[in-house]
């Protein structure tokens, strides 16, 4: 039973769509916007407003990105473009930069292969992947997609789809645990994860 006005109700469902919040958080989320200040709360909904505004992806690497142009880090000199490390989610490109060893670009799939939840090829960037290796300036695909099921499956899948193109397709060590996620591993285990890649 719901004691809150309209307003408070619907603000407390929005809080609630938010991903690992439920309707206990959602609740005390409400009332702490509530108790701020008006131009807190102005600030905290801009914030909001002006993100979806102005974060479009990279035409390149389909990595989250300021504005329509290529992000900083395909567009920097001193990244190795041959190279193209494929990651899952923005996430992960932010662990593995946090490791300091990969001098490469990246890929950004948003999201993997999984039939469980009805997420096939066509719904994430793979068509622009495989774009981006026929142009011939890719050299190395590592597979960066997380040791779990669905990861292996879409690293396996992408795999076939890119080595007829002639490229070098490599696979992340292993100090990241089965099953476990890129972004929570430690910075060792990253660097030791991409020193020790594997030709897949
Ligand atoms: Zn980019």
């Amino acid at each position: 039973m719901d004691y809150f006005p309209p307003a408070l109700e619907n603000l407390v469902e929005q809080f609630a769509k938010l991903p690992g919040v439920g309707r206990k958080s959602a609740q005390r989320l409400a009332l702490y916007v509530l108790g701020r200040p008006e131009e807190e709360a102005k600030a905290f909904a801009d914030a909001i407003l002006q993100a979806k505004g102005s974060i479009g992806y990279c035409p390149k690497c389909q990595n989250l990105t300021q504005g329509e142009g290529l992000c900083s880090l395909c567009s920097s000199p001193r990244r190795d473009q041959h190279t193209v490390c494929v990651v899952a989610d923005p996430k992960d490109v932010i662990a593995l930069e946090r490791a300091h060893e990969y001098q490469g670009v990246y890929h950004v799939l948003h999201g993997v292969i999984s039939p469980m939840n009805h997420v096939g090829p066509d719904d994430l960037r793979i068509a622009q992947l495989v774009e981006r290796v026929s142009g011939g300036e890719v050299e190395e695909v590592i597979m960066a997609t997380n040791p779990d099921t669905e990861g292996e499956a879409t690293a396996m899948y992408l795999s076939r789809l890119l080595k007829p193109f002639g490229v070098k397709v490599s696979r992340l060590a292993y100090g990241i645990p089965v099953g476990s996620h890129l972004e929570f591993a430690d910075d060792a285990t990253l660097m030791r994860a991409i020193e020790g890649r594997r030709e897949m």
